[in-house]
């Protein structure tokens, strides 16, 4: 696992110059690059955090900051991993309906869930999109823009190839019609059977909602994703806890998969196999 750092400034010529020696090329002004942790890392944060002279000899820029930004993962640790938290869900299929209103759209589909908040949705209602879609040559799947937590697939596809091995499906509505669409279905994803070891671990970075103490964890991707607490059987499901930051709306649930779900995925063509499409849960 490589830890890659974001650091930000508002850099000068002299920093464009001192880090350019280096082999980092910056741009002048406000500007963020991400550099893996290790000398080159190392070095630079000595040069300008090293001590408070550092202001007075004017070393540092203004407004210099770094921080943990993401965890990449070799092949090996992917090889190695039994499982995996799905990050590409299809490529995004524009909005749900009503348009332009996120707020309508999480009020007519899900239930329960905290209006501060938005985590603990259930869903009661199908999506609704605007017509049949049209697909492109071997595509097989889509996902919608602001539902980081949902699949849809070509309906003879899911028969053919997900409905065997167990999981079910749900219908997607076309416009205001509110007709059966003939050729999506939304993939249920059942949610997991066990939490997650996830408190204190670099994922629990959020204080709870003030209304309804629920604590959403990082969707940053800054480690291996911790394991179930207890192990259950399951080709995808989407985890107990929410992920978003505190103050948003943003509350999806993580997507896990097994290795075998995983080969389908990468057999269709659904996914690639690499650190940006998905990334491994430590083997408990
Ligand atoms: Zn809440």
């Amino acid at each position: 696992m490589k830890k890659k750092h974001s650091i930000f400034a508002n850099w000068r010529s002299k920093d464009v110059a001192y880090l350019a020696s280096l082999g980092i090329k910056i741009e002048e002004g406000y500007y963020t690059f991400l550099i893996e942790e290790g000398f080159v890392y190392d070095k630079i944060m000595k040069h300008y955090t090293r001590n408070k002279l550092a202001f007075i000899d004017n070393v540092t820029p203004k407004e210099f900051s770094s921080k943990y930004a993401v965890a990449e993962f070799s092949k090996k640790e992917l090889d190695d991993s039994q499982y995996y938290v799905l990050c590409n869900l299809g490529k995004p299929k524009g909005f749900p309906l009503p348009k332009n209103n996120f707020g309508e759209v999480i009020k007519g589909t899900y239930e329960n869930y905290c209006k501060a908040c938005y985590a603990n949705k259930k869903q009661v209602a199908s999506f609704k999109i605007e017509k049949e879609p049209k697909w492109s040559n071997n595509q097989v799947n889509f996902s919608l823009n602001w539902i980081f937590d949902e699949m849809f697939f070509k309906k003879d596809f899911f028969q053919e190839v997900l409905q065997p091995l167990g999981l079910n499906s749900r219908e997607v509505l076309i416009g205001k019609t509110g007709k059966t669409s003939d050729s999506v279905v939304q993939l249920i994803i059942p949610e997991a059977k066990s939490p997650l070891l996830i408190d204190e671990t670099l994922y629990d970075i959020n204080l709870p909602c003030e209304i309804c103490k629920t604590k959403k964890y990082t969707q940053q991707i800054l480690d291996f994703m911790p394991p179930f607490k207890e192990n259950f059987d399951f080709l995808i499901c989407k985890t107990q806890e929410s992920f978003g930051e505190t103050e948003t709306f943003q509350a999806m649930r993580r997507i896990i998969i097994s290795k075998k779900f995983c080969d389908i995925l990468l057999k269709h063509k659904i996914i690639k196999y690499n650190t940006n499409q998905i990334y491994p849960v430590s083997n408990q």
